[in-house]
């Protein structure tokens, strides 16, 4: 493996002898609430890993440009080295999480919309959230690039939400992320049980992070019967 560029939470990014290619290894350590909460999830690697890069996939079928390159081992991925837009973009169908609290709406209300939200990402600042003034202000993205992530984002969410319910799994809500790359943008970051609440369409019984974040047990469990439920083997 080549030098270590980036360490974070879940997945290190390592060079390689192409500039332009990096290689993501994803890890089993979890963390919540900022970094408060830590701890790890047997296997979450793995899946995340082969889940991410299958979405990537299926993704990229359709029409979104994407980061990946080509899945090395069961832990190791090859994605283009882009420049993050340090944005978080949520995108929300069903309300949950932060956004029931600040709007004191029930967990599982539905939102008859589509909402997007963008947090700045910024560890120190605690990833607050920020709306298209700011983004413009602080200079985190152009107009334009703003606009493709924007277009972007509910594209992915359409594909996946269709893909997610052959496997009875309701897509409640996500976090995405952008690159630059070649004057354009990419999908980067990962699509997995970390990233995105996913419930048991008949049951609503929860198959993602929240396992971890509310003490509920059976998380290691958890994923691995999305990745089943994918048609996919850990
Ligand atoms: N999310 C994420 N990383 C973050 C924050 C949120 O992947 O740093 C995902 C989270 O898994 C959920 C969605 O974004 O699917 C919305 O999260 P929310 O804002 O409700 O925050 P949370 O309740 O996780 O603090």
């Amino acid at each position: 493996m080549g030098e270590l560029l980036y360490e974070g939470k879940a997945k290190q990014v390592y060079l390689t002898e192409d500039p332009t290619v990096v290689m993501v290894h994803y890890k089993d350590d979890a963390t919540a609430q900022n970094g408060l909460k830590r701890g790890t999830i047997a296997g979450k690697g793995v899946i995340n890993n082969r889940m991410s890069n299958y979405l990537f996939q299926f993704l990229e079928q359709h029409g979104v440009p994407t980061h990946f390159i080509r899945e090395c081992n069961e832990r190791d991925t090859l994605v283009r080295r882009v420049e993050i837009v340090p944005l978080e973009v949520i995108v929300r169908n069903i309300a949950a999480g932060s956004l029931a609290e600040r709007l004191g709406l029930p967990e599982g209300t539905i939102l008859p919309s589509t909402v997007l939200e963008f947090c700045y990402k910024n560890d120190a600042l605690g990833d607050p959230m920020v709306n298209r003034y700011h983004i413009r202000a602080i200079n985190l993205a152009t107009d334009a690039e703003l606009d493709t992530i924007c277009s972007l984002a509910l594209q992915v969410n359409t594909l996946l939400q269709q893909r997610l319910e052959q496997a009875n799994l309701t897509l409640v809500d996500f976090k995405l992320e952008f690159g630059r790359y070649n004057g354009g943008i990419l999908l980067a970051d990962e699509i997995s049980p970390d990233t995105c609440r996913l419930w048991d369409t008949n049951t609503h019984e929860k198959l993602d992070k929240d396992r971890f974040r509310r003490d509920l047990g059976h998380t290691e469990e958890a994923y691995a019967e999305v990745m089943h439920r994918l048609g996919l083997e850990a």
